[in-house]
């Protein structure tokens, strides 16, 4: 095979399996129903970039119908490519509009020199989007972030808000007159650069603002990335620890009525049965990952441990 099909080949086994990731998160969590219009925000990254184009892919083969808009948000920063997007959306032949909004100027007044200016910028940024949905009729509000943002404000919360909190897949917006959709929930950020690079698109950097990165999740960020690097599978089984959530043996009383347990209630994930069914995969502590090296122990369960025991030799 030449290496140029060879490379085609890649990029659509890619292009199915970001389709399939994100159709599984769609159908999961109901995101998209008949005659949904969706806006789907648009900020010239790779990630918005690739939610459009899948979303205009499902949209071709879907069983039900729903209308897509692209919306970006002109912040006027100094240096922003006004040109980019419309000639891109116009290219595709996607209905879009292009809103501008000083937030730029606000945020620079606002925040001291040298201070991070994520934080306002994005509330900013979030109440324009808000206002443009209502004003366009839109039912659902799409948004670009992919399985790692998701972790990364998982790890931020725990790490520095003392809260077991993530980023959800589909939520009700603070005034409770929008659905917000993030279709990519399931998506690698490496698939999506990936992809990305496949499709060109015509990236706007994201730093023209000139602001500090926010510090703390980067850090997150490499520690994730090296976790990947180290220990494959780790990352994929932190995203399905947020699936499976077991409230009665965390230690939020909101969450699971500790106060009434009972001698005798059914629990519906087992009592301390719970912390020995897993099957513990185990590593010879070289530190080396060694697929070869793993074995698996799986526990005995209560009723074998009293035949283990009713058998034990006397003495
Ligand atoms: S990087 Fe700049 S434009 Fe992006 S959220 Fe932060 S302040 Fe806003």
């Amino acid at each position: 095979m030449s290496k140029k099909s060879k490379h085609e080949l890649e990029n659509n086994k890619l292009n199915k399996r970001l389709r399939h990731a994100v159709g599984d998160a769609i159908n999961d969590f109901n995101m998209i129903e008949e005659g949904d219009k969706i806006m789907v925000c648009l900020s010239g990254g790779k990630d918005s970039y690739a939610l459009l184009d899948i979303l205009r892919q499902l949209q071709a083969s879907a069983p039900v119908d729903f209308e897509l808009i692209a919306v970006n948000l002109d912040q006027k920063q100094p240096g922003f490519p006004e040109h980019v997007l419309p000639e891109y959306l116009e290219s595709i032949g996607v209905p879009y509009k292009i809103v501008e909004e000083d937030t730029y100027s606000v945020v620079k007044r606002v925040i001291e020199e040298g201070k991070t200016t994520c934080s306002l910028c994005s509330r900013l940024r979030r109440g324009v989007l808000y206002r443009v949905a209502k004003e366009l009729g839109c039912t659902k509000i799409a948004l670009g972030h992919h399985r790692d943002d998701i972790l990364q404000t998982l790890f931020l919360n725990m790490f520095y808000g003392g809260k077991l909190k993530a980023m959800p897949p589909k939520l009700v917006s603070d005034n409770g007159e929008h659905i917000v959709i993030r279709p990519l929930a399931y998506v690698k950020e490496k698939d999506l650069e990936r992809y990305a690079e496949s499709k060109q698109f015509p990236i706007i950097p994201c730093n023209l603002c000139g602001s500090q990165p926010n510090l703390q999740r980067q850090v997150i960020k490499e520690m994730l990335q090296d976790w990947d690097k180290r220990f494959p599978g780790r990352i994929e089984s932190m995203f399905s620890a947020m699936q499976n959530v077991v409230p009665s043996h965390l230690a939020d009383t909101e969450l699971f009525d500790f106060a009434s347990l009972q001698r005798g209630q059914k629990l519906k994930y087992g009592g301390d049965l719970a912390f020995d069914r897993e099957t513990v995969p185990q590593r010879f502590s070289d530190g080396l990952e060694d697929d070869s090296s793993e074995i698996r122990v799986e526990m005995p369960t209560p009723k074998k441990i009293i035949n283990i025991l009713a058998n034990k030799p006397k003495g």
